[in-house]
């Protein structure tokens, strides 16, 4: 049951003077969930976020509790780690959660500390967020002071203590990638390790650890004071709680709202955001981030939920070549997912081709270039989208782009080749005259000294 628009969990504090500022957190109730949780065995905390159907925020909408569950029993040293890395194209969540309430995470992350048996938790920030960084180190500082962190507490378990440590990373999107993250986090050079071994069983420093985005973690101490069930309630589903989203575009009031999980893409557009700011017709939508297929008009009222976009058959599949479905499993065809909530908005002007030429653009940028099919083929989609877009496109571009595509996906080490292979594949598959008609208007073949570089 969708909750009240103006249901607020993570984001009471947004617009209070100061709110990043200790003593103002406090005045709002932050911390005081520390003796409860400390009150409470550790077994039990992971119970009631498993029964709260709090998923990841990050991007794959995994359980929470779940993944806290894969932790070895009796393992030594655990580590937690929280994922502040964020740079999916359209999401922009994170960094409003960082500057506006940076206590309401590290009190999540104590809690959790406690509940996964880790002494030592990490942030690893995006490098270009300088602001959001400052706000956090100072929010650490402010809490080591008040002996928050770094102090023994009583628990049902004895004394604890934990320790945060603020790492600011140096700008690669695939350091997103929890793998790439935790190397990057040893000194080493931000690459996706091979899975299985997952975090959990062999992560950092070679230690069980987990990795959880902010708003996750953001979400801990609401289940701590009000129950598992009721955040469970808030939400719709197998999806507990409410739901950022990132809403730009062709808005008219673009911006970060929090907002029911259940809520459709039509009710946000016209209602939240009062429709697009030309008042004419939406024509595409990325749903959570460009790494998502897209959306077109007739999909609009499906709840941005994650199980609802990966099932609803309202929403159709995503196809490698005309009447050939994509198929993430058996008999399970790809149509779209609710990624890390950055909403963007096409009105019909949109150019869409050069809307992907843009998104492959990036994705070949990102690579890292660890795996052949994501460092060529991203590079090969980036080139042919691009001078498609410019007007040199050659008869065969559409169905090379699809064939491409589909040769990435799935033959990766981590998700960033399905990341490009995913929108490619969605955008041809919902909007082919556009690249039909793109290719039937080409100028033939680029002039010489012509490189594709789009802007
Ligand atoms: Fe690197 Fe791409 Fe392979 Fe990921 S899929 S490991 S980004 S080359």
């Amino acid at each position: 049951m969708p909750a009240d628009r103006n249901f607020k969990i993570v984001t009471r504090l947004f617009g209070v003077q100061n709110s990043n500022r200790i003593d103002v957190a406090m005045a709002n109730g932050a911390y005081k969930r520390l003796p409860t949780a400390f009150a409470m065995q550790p077994q039990a905390l992971v119970d009631e976020v498993k029964k709260s159907n709090l998923r990841g925020r990050g991007g794959a909408g995994f359980p929470t509790g779940m993944k806290w569950g894969f932790i070895p029993k009796g393992a030594d040293t655990v580590y937690l780690v929280c994922n502040a890395d964020e740079s999916e194209p359209g999401t922009c969540k994170d960094r409003e959660l960082l500057f506006w309430d940076p206590h309401l995470l590290v009190e999540g992350m104590i809690i959790a500390s406690y509940a996964l048996g880790c002494k030592h938790a990490y942030i690893y920030i995006r490098g270009e967020m300088i602001r959001e960084a400052a706000v956090l180190q100072k929010a650490v500082d402010e809490a080591y002071a008040k002996g928050f962190l770094g102090k023994e507490h009583q628990t049902a378990l004895g004394p604890y203590k934990v320790d945060l440590t603020v790492h600011r990373g140096a700008g690669a999107y695939i350091c997103g990638e929890e793998t790439a993250l935790l190397n990057s986090l040893e000194g080493k050079r931000g690459w996706p390790r091979l899975k299985p071994p997952f975090p959990a069983v062999k992560g950092l420093f070679g230690k069980p650890t987990i990795v959880n985005n902010v708003e996750t973690l953001m979400n801990i101490p609401f289940i701590v004071e009000n129950g598992g069930q009721k955040f469970a309630d808030v939400g719709t589903g197998k999806s507990g709680g409410t739901r950022i989203l990132c809403m730009s575009g062709h808005l008219k009031k673009p911006g970060v709202f929090e907002l029911p999980i259940g809520i459709t893409f039509r009710q946000v557009i016209d209602e939240v955001c009062g429709g697009t700011h030309s008042g004419k017709r939406v024509k595409a939508v990325i749903p959570g981030g460009s790494s998502m297929p897209p959306l077109d008009p007739s999909e609009l009222d499906v709840p941005i939920e994650f199980d609802a976009l990966m099932n609803d058959p309202r929403i159709k599949p995503v196809q490698y070549k005309p009447g050939h479905n994509f198929e993430l499993a058996p008999g399970k065809p790809l149509r779209a997912m609710a990624g890390s909530g950055g909403i963007v908005v096409m009105d019909e002007d949109t150019d869409i081709v050069a809307v992907c030429a843009r998104i492959m653009r990036f994705y070949a940028h990102e690579s890292c270039g660890q795996c052949t099919p994501c460092r060529e083929g991203t590079g090969w989609m980036s080139k042919i989208c691009t001078r498609l877009a410019d007007g040199y496109g050659q008869p065969g571009d559409v169905d090379l782009l699809s064939s491409i595509a589909y040769g990435i996906a799935g033959n990766t080490i981590c998700p960033l080749g399905e990341a490009a292979a995913w929108p490619m594949m969605g955008f041809i598959t919902k909007f082919r005259p556009d690249f039909e008609a793109r290719l039937a208007q080409s100028r033939g073949l680029p002039p010489a000294g012509y490189h594709g570089a789009h802007p």
